[in-house]
């Protein structure tokens, strides 16, 4: 495979390069390693700071995707090794299987009929999937897939034997693929800190503490509840909910980094329990408010809502109270009194995490301490999103079209 431009990571990042390079006419090859595009943002309910589906703007890279023949899309397929520099990089690509062939109309008999069921990881655990399944009704590719550690179970091959397309393919095997290509930009996004490492705040142990990521899934209609925001334990209304910012973040023990956008999406997700919820009581525990330029016009509007208090402390504490509450325990830092507040839901706002830390990109690229890439490091491959450091879609967009003009300079260059 011959290309101009190689872009590893299909989250809004990736997308948008790619998009962005196809419609000035160049070749592109669009590797993401989940079998649907759109990264992170399909897991999200709601955008800040105007609150429309994150779904609309997928659709429309969707469509600009589907439209463009320049864009060729790999699914379940990440780099396993990469030679070369600008102007002639070769990449190696391995591609797992999907189990599911193009024949698939995505008519969901399959899904209906399945009787295997795994952990839904889109959901984050807390919910079970059928073995095959969309991850929603606007995936791309709008092809079904089966988790690769189901394929061997028995029941699976009458699902396959009764797919009236042929669409279902058990032997299916991975497959590697050469790239070829002038410029590489690298989109590979972030993954939440892991909350259970934070044991003063109860997350796995303490019921009815949740992360941010969590109540995206909770509040979202294609969600383990069905978009129905409740404490898990016993599926009870909210009458009075937490949020925890710096969950683990600015924290030297955990990520002594600041994420950037936890604060509006803790300022945005007290909405999500105001619609649901009229009367709740609305807690929100901020180091400080992180809320720069027109993100500040957001606190505002939630700082008028009477049943909503911002306090000023960072959370020390959080557990079990009678009756499925929970109580949080924090350090007013203004007035320095010991504050305590016993909610039904606390919602820690844990930061980000590059991917690029644990899974390490097979190309020389200097990273930071936390795993972020670093630009000016010597490398020509162009990295792009939060693989760079933590931000918002707007920001990740506008980065990734400027890295889209850096890889049409080297192109030309070469
Ligand atoms: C709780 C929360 C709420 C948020 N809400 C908002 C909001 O309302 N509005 C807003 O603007 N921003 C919001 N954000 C920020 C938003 O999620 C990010 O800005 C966005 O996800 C960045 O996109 P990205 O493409 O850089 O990374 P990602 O979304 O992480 O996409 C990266 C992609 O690369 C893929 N990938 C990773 N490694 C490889 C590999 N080796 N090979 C191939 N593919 C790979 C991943 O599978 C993924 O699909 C929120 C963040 C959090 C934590």
């Amino acid at each position: 495979m011959n290309t101009d431009l190689l872009v590893i990571g299909g989250g809004i990042a990736g997308i948008t390069a790619a998009v962005e390079a196809a419609e000035v006419g160049k070749e592109v090859v669009l590797v993401e390693q989940e079998h649907w595009l759109g990264g992170r943002v399909v897991q999200m309910h709601k955008y800040f700071p105007k609150l429309c589906p994150p779904m609309c703007g997928l659709e429309i890279n969707f469509r600009r995707i589907r439209q463009n023949p320049k864009i060729k899309v790999l699914t379940g397929a990440k780099p396993t090794k990469i030679d070369g520099d600008a102007g002639n990089f070769t990449a190696t690509i391995s591609i797992e299987p999907r189990y599911v062939n193009e024949n698939c109309t995505a008519c969901g008999d399959c899904e209906k009929a399945c009787t295997v069921e795994v952990s839904d990881r889109f959901n984050f655990g807390v919910s079970k999937v059928k073995a095959i399944h969309l991850v929603n009704e606007l995936a791309y590719p709008y092809r079904y897939f089966i988790e690769k550690d189901a394929v061997a179970d028995p029941a699976m091959k009458d699902i396959a034997d009764s797919c009236e397309y042929k669409a279902i393919d058990l032997e299916m095997q991975p497959e590697t693929v050469e790239v070829k290509a002038k410029s590489i930009i690298w989109a590979t996004g972030w993954q939440p800190y892991d909350a259970a490492k934070i044991d003063n705040l109860g997350y796995g142990t303490v019921p009815n503490v949740i992360t941010n990521m969590n109540m995206e899934r909770m509040a979202s209609a294609g969600g383990p509840s069905r978009g129905k925001i409740t404490r898990p334990s016993d599926d009870g209304e909210i009458t009075r909910a937490a949020f925890v910012q710096c969950a683990g973040s600015r924290d030297e023990k955990h990520l002594p980094y600041c994420s950037t956008v936890c604060c509006m999406a803790s300022l945005k997700q007290s909405r999500y329990i105001r619609e649901q919820y009229p009367d709740a009581e609305i807690h929100i525990f901020f180091i400080d408010a992180r809320t720069p330029g027109r993100w500040e016009d957001f606190l505002q509007e939630v700082e008028e809502d009477e049943k909503t208090i911002i306090h000023r402390g960072k959370v020390a504490k959080i557990v079990e109270a009678d009756g499925g509450m929970i109580t949080l325990t924090a350090e007013n830092t203004l007035t320095g009194s010991l504050e305590q507040v016993t909610v039904d839901l606390a919602v820690l706002a844990t930061g980000m995490v590059p991917n690029a830390a644990a899974d390490k990109p097979p190309v020389s690229l200097t990273q930071d301490e936390f795993g972020f890439i670093e630009n000016n490091g010597g490398s020509t491959v162009i990295a792009t999103g939060v693989a760079v450091a933590p931000k918002d879609v707007a920001a990740s967009n506008e980065e990734a079209t400027g890295a889209v003009i850096q890889a049409l300079q080297m192109m030309v260059e070469k």
